[in-house]
């Protein structure tokens, strides 16, 4: 199964305080989700819900090619771009 060991693995990063999702983590790189305040640095340097303060959590989700990462990743710049325009 040489194809899974190139699969990128996926995580809902999750507050356990307000349940809103904050983003996603694939492979290495956080994509943060939109319309939700960014996560925000905590006194212990962890990493906190941006909106209540909450701790987050990661979820496991479906791991995914690196086609379908790049692809994540050039749709998160066109919303950026478009966001940018009407701004
Ligand atoms: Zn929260």
């Amino acid at each position: 199964m040489a194809q899974v060991s190139h699969l990128i693995k996926v995580f809902n990063v999750q507050c356990v305080m307000c349940g809103r999702a904050a983003g996603q983590l694939i492979g290495r790189g956080f994509v943060p989700a939109q319309r939700v305040a960014a996560p925000i640095a905590g006194r212990n340097g962890e990493t906190r819900c941006g909106e209540c303060g909450g701790n987050l959590y990661l979820e496991p989700e479906e791991a995914i090619t690196p086609f379908m990462a790049s692809q994540i990743a050039a749709q998160r710049a066109g919303a950026l771009q478009q966001a940018q325009r009407a701004a």
